[in-house]
């Protein structure tokens, strides 16, 4: 069966009119419509034949018809009600499409993708943290995610110690990923151009390259020490109500700042503090 294709502006506003739907802002809903992009993302996402891929968000079908194409197996998440009637058209004759109602926050992913995965998506703006994060910290099978998010995202993502943008996101997509941007995509690829550059970021998903003793008290270090961006590590970490002796007591120079401290200088500090409680 030879299938038109979804990424064109001209198909897309044509699917867009037929069903009578317009892009919904609290949604995040931006669609692609630049074939190119398509193509340049699925290659990111080096998908072989028969490789399971969840997409969050397929909206009319546009990446989904790409990956398909591909021959990856996909697994889609929507939350917008009014549009799997268009995704049953749009990829009608897709044997390998499997659709499921609801919100990627909510529903159990690891049930859902019980073996090897990758994830490729446009993701919605509104929640690209959230899902992200949510995504690397559930421990699931997941190998690569390959997604569409604000460029300025993605440059927090992928900083590194010293840069005033390394925080809290930098600390917990690359402890349990290596992030890159691949490229990014103009506002004029979309239908409608959102208000921000966009930029395609991979992750190839691995586990923390040191020993954490305890995953969630790691976090709590991390998130004090950069409450306080313009304090030294000692003042951040004594406000949220660690002992100053015991901070003190550690190995790094705790007149320092938090963004100055690698990821394995954060798992020294934190594997200290844990063990003095
Ligand atoms: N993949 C399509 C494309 O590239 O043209 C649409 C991408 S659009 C940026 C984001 C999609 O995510 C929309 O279809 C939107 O309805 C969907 N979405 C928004 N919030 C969601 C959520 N919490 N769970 C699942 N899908 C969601």
């Amino acid at each position: 069966m030879l299938h038109p294709l979804i990424a064109d502006p001209h198909a897309t506003r044509h699917v867009l009119k037929k069903f009578k739907l317009r892009a919904v802002k609290g949604l995040g809903q931006n669609f692609l419509i630049n074939a190119d992009i398509v193509r340049r993302i699925v290659d990111a996402a080096e998908i072989s034949a028969g490789d399971e891929v969840l997409e969050i968000g397929p909206g009319i079908g546009t990446l989904t018809q790409g990956l398909l194409e591909a021959g990856a197996h996909v697994t889609a998440v929507e939350l917008d009600k009014k549009l799997p009637a268009v995704l049953r058209e749009t990829l009608a004759g897709y044997k390998n499409f499997r659709l499921v109602e609801g919100d990627i926050l909510k529903v159990d992913v690891a049930a859902l993708m019980p073996k090897p995965f990758k994830v490729a998506a446009n993701l919605p703006y509104y929640i690209t943290t959230q899902i992200l994060l949510t995504l690397l910290e559930k421990k699931l099978p997941l190998t690569k995610i390959v997604t569409m998010i604000q460029r300025e995202v993605a440059d927090r993502m992928t900083a590194s110690p010293g840069s005033k943008i390394y925080g809290a996101l930098s600390i917990a997509v690359q402890l349990r990923s290596e992030p890159r941007i691949a490229f990014d995509v103009p506002p004029e690829s979309f239908l409608p151009p959102p208000e921000v550059t966009s930029a395609v970021v991979v992750c190839d998903v691995r586990r923390p390259p040191f020993e954490l003793v305890d995953e969630d008290f790691f976090v709590k270090v991390v998130r004090a020490a950069f409450s306080q961006r313009r304090k030294t590590l000692l003042n951040s970490l004594a406000s949220a109500g660690f002992e100053r002796e015991k901070i003190l007591a550690s190995d790094i120079d705790c007149t320092r700042r938090a963004e100055t401290l690698s990821l394995s200088e954060f798992a020294r500090l934190a594997n200290f503090l844990h063990a003095c409680r």
